[in-house]
């Protein structure tokens, strides 16, 4: 009998019993008892306090379940597996790329050799972010690009003589991973991080910056930036941020215009900017890049979650050429990063099916189609009790609650509406695939309403 996990000649299938992963399928049950023995889920206690559905497949914008939940079978998705799966799920051009890779190799080590996937995808990677951007790490995960973000930056000042330079500045409320550095410029009040505010590196925060995409930069808050970086300048090596759109610290939006402001303040006093645009790479904001919006190109860029098309985990941590230029030329003229995984070619030739499937549609018209129905399917929700805010960005829908949500209660809400979502904190939101027909997206819509309501 073929084994769900390893295939008939699995290392289960020398006869150990259903409940421990053997030969046999698993039923839902089964599987769900497992894997509240033995498995973590994000952010979680071990054993979790809630049932995870259990997915057997997904296809287009659907998962289908392997026991009815709530009535259905099969949910939209309204989270694009974390901003991810913008194709939506089992896509023929994402699965034909990566079976050809496949038969080809799935990986080999990237110290001493090279390959078409990694080379074609960093090229075609430099092509379409902004400007300058010259140079391509890649590296498995959101969280580890900014691990290398940072140290490109704390080397670059070193190898120009400046070791001193090794603080960050970051504005509050913004999410950059899960890691030790990532986690130092998380928003270090409430958030998920708090507890190891004393071991992480002291960086410099700015207050939240002042809500709307489309108002003017607010001057006294310009003033508060420049007076931080000017203070900071002989410590700072970075100002990082995630451009327009904060994500999983609060999902707000902000003028296009401080990014401007930072890329000024950096020049002027001699910082280096990280743009992290793990979350709103790849269109999400209605720009290919949120950077776009704003004209600006940073000096080392994070890219990673839709950059497979949601299918496998990679990133990217692109740099200018000074960048790269000034930590060549340093005492250790290398940069000492090497993800066993690097380069993965399986993830790489994905990625690269991805960004061709994305620019080769009318990206932008579907996002901004997703967005007009996001705004018609979202506005019942003002008028709730107990909701503060309902915002919506490019193909980004947000109610934000005046209260913690009760996940549980609104999860519930959204499945019997037959859509899946993950709510946090105070915030109710979607990010559907590009691929969501307008009868999905009102759906979407029905249920962040109903989520809104019950959480
Ligand atoms: C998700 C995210 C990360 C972390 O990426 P992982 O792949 O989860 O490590 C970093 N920055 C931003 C803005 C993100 O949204």
């Amino acid at each position: 009998m073929p084994d769900p996990l390893y295939g008939a000649a699995g290392p289960g299938s020398a006869g150990a019993g259903p409940r421990s992963g053997g030969s046999g399928s698993l039923s839902p049950a089964d599987l769900r008892a497992l894997d509240r023995q033995h498995v973590w889920h994000p952010y979680g206690p071990m054993p979790g306090r809630q049932e995870p559905l259990v997915v057997s497949s997904a296809s287009g914008v659907r998962l289908r379940l392997a026991e009815p939940a709530e009535g259905h079978h099969e949910l939209v998705d309204g989270m694009s597996s974390w901003w991810s799966a913008v194709h939506g799920y089992n896509h023929p051009v994402l699965n034909e790329a990566a079976r050809g890779q496949l038969d080809r190799m799935s990986h080999v080590m990237f110290g001493g050799l090279t390959h078409e996937p990694a080379v074609r995808l960093a090229a075609k990677l430099v092509e379409i972010t902004p400007e300058g951007l010259e140079h391509v790490f890649l590296c498995d995960s959101g969280s580890v690009s900014v691990e290398v973000a940072v140290k490109m930056c704390l080397q670059y000042w070193r190898s120009l003589g400046y070791a001193g330079k090794t603080r960050l500045l970051t504005w509050r409320g913004g999410y950059h991973g899960d890691t030790w550095q990532p986690m130092a410029v998380c928003d270090p009040e409430g958030g998920m991080h708090e507890l190891w505010q004393g071991h992480l590196p002291k960086q410099v925060f700015a207050d939240v910056p002042p809500a709307g995409f489309d108002a003017e930069p607010d001057p006294e808050y310009v003033a508060h930036l420049r007076a931080l970086v000017s203070a900071h300048a002989d410590e700072l090596a970075a100002v990082i941020v995630e451009p327009v759109v904060q994500g999983a610290g609060g999902m707000r939006f902000h003028s296009p215009g401080y990014l401007r402001v930072l890329r000024e303040l950096c020049d002027e006093y001699g910082v280096l900017l990280v743009l992290d645009e793990i979350a709103t790479g790849f269109g999400r904001t209605g720009a290919m890049f949120a950077a776009d919006h704003a004209g600006v190109t940073p000096d080392v860029l994070c890219l990673g979650k839709a950059l497979t098309g949601g299918y496998l985990t990679m990133a990217a941590t692109l740099c200018t050429s000074r960048v790269a230029d000034g930590i060549s030329r340093g005492e250790v003229p290398v940069l000492a990063h090497g993800p066993t995984f690097m380069g993965n070619p399986l993830a790489a030739s994905v990625a690269l099916a991805s960004i061709d499937l994305l620019l080769g549609s009318d990206w932008a018209g579907e996002v901004k189609r997703i967005g007009a129905g996001l705004r018609e399917g979202l506005a019942p929700a003002a008028a709730l009790p107990g909701v503060r805010d309902v915002r919506v960005l490019g193909a980004i829908g947000v109610v934000q609650l005046d209260h913690e949500v009760d996940m549980a209660a609104a999860t519930r809400a959204a499945v019997r509406e037959g859509v899946w979502l993950r709510p946090f904190r105070d915030l109710v939101y979607t990010m559907p695939p590009y691929v969501s027909t307008d009868e999905d997206v009102a759906r979407i819509g029905r249920a962040v309403c109903a989520a809104a309501r019950e959480g």
